[in-house]
């Protein structure tokens, strides 16, 4: 797996969709067997698009793709360590909360801290269609609710009082319209 991260300099990226977005808020569907050939090919262009961004992790709704496929790497000790997430769903949680402050390539620039369960249990299915399970905690736990929220049309100021929500939403918005004054 190590392998991956340097062919993907090679690979296209494909624009993050940015929030306000319909697609954003839209639930993807799960990967069917059809969608092998789809997923085989957009799991690496999500890859590279996340590795540029920088970020660690991207869901298929954020490059408009209302599919449920996840990349993730934290990087661990600046190591690549992709994991590709298909279908995943979480099959428990930790009554103990943790709150982290998060942020996302769909909302460039902005950052909140959430409370979430502080550990999960996922399954889902690797790019090679083989089941997987695993429990996270930490960051990574953060994360996979982060990205599997993103398939179910949640963003994470969703997870915010609706006050800090339109703050951040106000924002984000008047800072995209003198991004793009400034073109
Ligand atoms: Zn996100």
């Amino acid at each position: 797996m190590d392998a991956v991260a340097p062919a993907l300099e090679t690979i296209d990226t494909i624009p993050i969709l940015i929030a306000p977005h319909a697609m954003l808020k839209t639930r993807a569907r799960p990967v069917q067997s059809v969608d092998q050939d789809t997923v085989r090919a957009l799991l690496p262009r999500m890859f590279a698009t996340m590795y540029r961004a920088p970020g660690i992790g991207l869901a298929g709704p954020q490059v408009g793709q209302l599919l449920r496929v996840i990349a993730i790497d934290l990087m661990p000790d600046n190591h690549p360590n992709p994991m590709s997430l298909i279908n995943p769903e979480i099959v428990a949680q930790s009554e103990e909360l943790a709150t982290r402050e998060e942020g996302c390539l769909s909302l460039p620039g902005m950052y909140a801290e959430v409370t979430r369960p502080a550990r999960v249990k996922v399954r889902y299915l690797d790019q090679t269609g083989a089941r997987r399970e695993i429990q996270a905690d930490g960051l990574l736990a953060a994360c996979l609710q982060h990205e599997i929220d993103h398939l179910d049309g949640i963003l994470f100021v969703d997870h915010l009082s609706p006050l800090k929500r339109n703050m951040i939403m106000r924002k984000l918005a008047k800072e995209q319209r003198q991004k793009v004054g400034g073109r």
